[in-house]
């Protein structure tokens, strides 16, 4: 047998693992990837899209970090759109569609030649501990090959005892005609890892050609395209135009009449499915009252006719979602590349992983993306860049990466993740996040690149280009502070202030509704001008600053209950003034802080209050 060793390991080559990979590979430490094929790596498991609202957040606090998504979102995608473009930057969502052949193409590309990165297509079937069992040492693969490494990242996806429902047939499978994982799970469990079922579905495939478009409403993409890197400044493809059709009262009769025979109503699934994205069963089950649901057909790809049909995610049998399919405008004559399925797999109650990504009971052993119950390419890849962050880290010595619920989409995931668990397959939105308003798309590098340099994350081409940036965003910015206009003289250049005599900068100034540094150029013509990054910048900064002022004494209060740290060692079971309910909640999360406890469900004021009591009294002296 061959014994080989790397500081640290990927296993899977899906969005968590790419990003994991990458992020490890970056900090200088000497990384792998384990995966089934090296064809399969960046695979988009089911809609060919990346963002939307939230999920865009979360890339573009990747791609600020250095990651990789970003980029190569950028590199394959076909119909750029910046959704919720007329409300607030705070709630603006990128989204793109993208060539599936592409992202896995450029994925794959980036990858085989990251520096310090060995990509190895050998499946993981084994994994091996220490003497004493609590700390992963390495794993065995199919080959039979050995390998040993000091930290250890799994991100297996839907490919833990995975099984394909189609009606009443049942397949083992991660996805579609992919063999899944097994015995891992086991090993997990009996390592006292808590483990459940979840369950996600995908639409049927549609041969484009044989759909007729005539009286299809069609959706272009947006003009001015917004990039999810900071670092992309041109389009790369062509874009192209999806089409919207809908479901009809034929249809949801012949789901009705069929719905028995659905995977998902027959009783064969116990996994629970993603609430946000309902299968086009759920929906008629669910919404009686609604005569139509919207179908998205969006194309997979420039040089790929097959459409996917977003919105009719099924596990019916096939013949029965052909059947439905023949019953939708345009659909009529349609030919099913492929059929629909519903999968279940296994997943890992994220309540047993600490803010790293670590598990709390095995040593090394580190999990990202939907083994930890999220869904999602975006979910998947932000906690894999944060695995491999810490990952990293620990071989490095060095202190832990955590990112808190006020400075990132990223950490307000993670905390929820690790602190509530999941009952349903978890996808971001962003009424998850409290501070939105600070927590916007177009900051993400303001708020988080500085962070990814301080750690060695960040490459010296983006250092360059952030700190590029920064130089422009000050000129603007302290030429506007030292302009002074008063309502009268502003008023005559058509910009609006109340009549209140007093002088205000051009900040100040350009705070107001409807100014714009454009306005203000007519006003002051030295004020610097770069590009329309730098100007949307300082317009939306200047926009916010009032909310923001107001938001900063939200986040100084959240942050002091961060800062009281709870001892890892701390007894629970001694607090007689506590509920039972609470105790084994406290015990199965041990959160690190004061806030980190008081958001756990449950947890009542009065119980924080007892626990920062003791706390203060006992040797953890902390300063609150
Ligand atoms: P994956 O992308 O699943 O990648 C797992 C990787 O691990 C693969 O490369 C695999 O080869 C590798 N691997 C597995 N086991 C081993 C092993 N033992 N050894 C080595 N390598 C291994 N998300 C949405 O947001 N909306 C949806 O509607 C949606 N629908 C979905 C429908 C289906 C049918 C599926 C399968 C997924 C769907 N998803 C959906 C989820 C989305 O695909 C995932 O959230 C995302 O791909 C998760 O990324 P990941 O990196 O965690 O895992």
């Amino acid at each position: 047998m061959n014994d080989i060793s790397y500081d640290v390991v990927v296993i899977g080559g899906g969005h968590a693992g790419c990003e994991a990979a990458a992020a490890s590979a970056r900090m200088g430490v000497n990384t792998a990837l384990f995966t089934h094929k090296i064809e399969t790596i960046g695979e988009m498991s089911c809609n060919p899209a990346i963002g939307g609202l939230g999920k865009g957040h979360l890339v573009r606090e990747i791609d600020a970090l250095d990651g990789v998504m970003g980029t190569v979102t950028d590199k394959s995608g076909i119909q750029f759109r910046l959704l919720n473009r007329s409300r607030g930057p705070a709630v603006r969502g990128p989204r793109t569609q993208s060539d599936r052949a592409l992202y896995k193409e450029h994925m794959q590309k980036i990858l085989l030649n990251y520096e310090n990165l060995t990509v190895i297509a050998d499946p993981v079937i084994k994994f091996l501990f220490d003497n004493d069992k609590d700390k992963i040492i390495g794993f065995v693969c199919e080959s039979d090959k050995q390998i040993f490494c000091k930290q250890l990242i799994l991100t297996t996806g839907t490919f833990l005892n995975g099984l394909i429902h189609i009606g009443q047939k049942q397949i083992p499978a991660g996805r579609f005609n992919e063999k899944p994982s097994t015995g891992l799970s086991e090993q997990l469990e009996k390592h006292n890892i808590k483990l459940g079922r979840l369950k996600t579905g995908t639409p049927p495939r549609l041969d484009g050609l044989t759909i007729n478009y005539d009286e299809i409403e069609m959706q272009a993409a947006d003009t001015e395209p917004y990039f999810f890197s900071f670092l992309t400044n041109k389009l790369n493809n062509k874009q192209i135009s999806c089409g919207i059709t809908h479901t009809n009262n034929e249809v949801h009769k012949i789901i009705n009449d069929n719905i028995h025979l659905s995977a998902m109503y027959s009783g064969n699934i116990k996994g629970v499915g993603p609430r946000y994205c309902p299968s086009i069963e759920d929906k008629i089950v669910k919404f009686k009252e609604k005569e139509q649901h919207q179908i998205f057909l969006e194309p997979e790809g420039l040089k790929d006719n097959t459409i996917y049909p977003n919105g009719i995610s099924t596990s019916l049998p096939e013949e029965i979602q052909l059947q439905m399919l023949s019953k939708i405008k345009g659909l009529e004559q349609v030919k099913m590349l492929r059929a629909g399925y519903a999968i279940e797999y296994d997943y890992v109650d994220p309540r047993e992983l600490n803010p790293t990504l670590e598990t709390k009971k095995i040593k090394s052993l580190f999990l990202a993306g939907q083994i930890n119950g999220t869904t999602g390419y975006e979910e998947a890849a932000a906690q894999g860049l944060i695995a491999g962050i810490n990952a990293a880290l620990k071989i490095k010595n060095e202190k832990e990466f955590i990112l808190d619920r006020s400075e990132s989409y990223i950490g307000v995931m993670i905390d929820d993740l690790i602190t509530k668990g999941v009952s349903e397959p978890y996808r971001m939105f962003t009424s998850r996040a409290e501070y939105r308003l600070s927590l916007r798309a177009d900051n993400a590098d303001q708020r988080l690149t500085p962070l990814g340099i301080k750690i060695n994350l960040v490459k010296k081409i983006r250092e360059k280009s952030f700190l590029d940036k920064q130089k422009k965003l000050t000129y603007v910015y302290d030429a506007l502070q030292s302009k002074l206009i008063s309502p009268n003289v502003a008023a005559k250049h058509s910009v609006k202030i109340a009549m209140d005599g007093v002088k205000r900068t051009g900040i100040e100034v350009l705070s107001q509704k409807g100014v714009t540094l454009d306005k203000l150029r007519k006003i002051w013509d030295d004020v610097p001008q770069f590009d329309r990054i730098i100007d949307e910048q300082v317009e939306i900064d200047a926009h916010y600053s009032g909310y923001l002022k107001r938001q900063s004494h939200d986040i100084a209060a959240f942050k002091k209950d961060e800062s009281i740290p709870i001892p890892d060692d701390i007894d629970y079971s001694s607090f007689s003034s506590l509920s039972n309910e609470i105790k084994s909640k406290l015990k199965l999360i041990k959160p690190r802080t004061l806030g980190q406890a008081l958001r756990i469900d449950g947890v009542t004021p009065a119980a924080a209050i007892i626990l920062l009591a003791f706390i203060k009294k006992s040797r953890y002296k902390v300063s609150a």
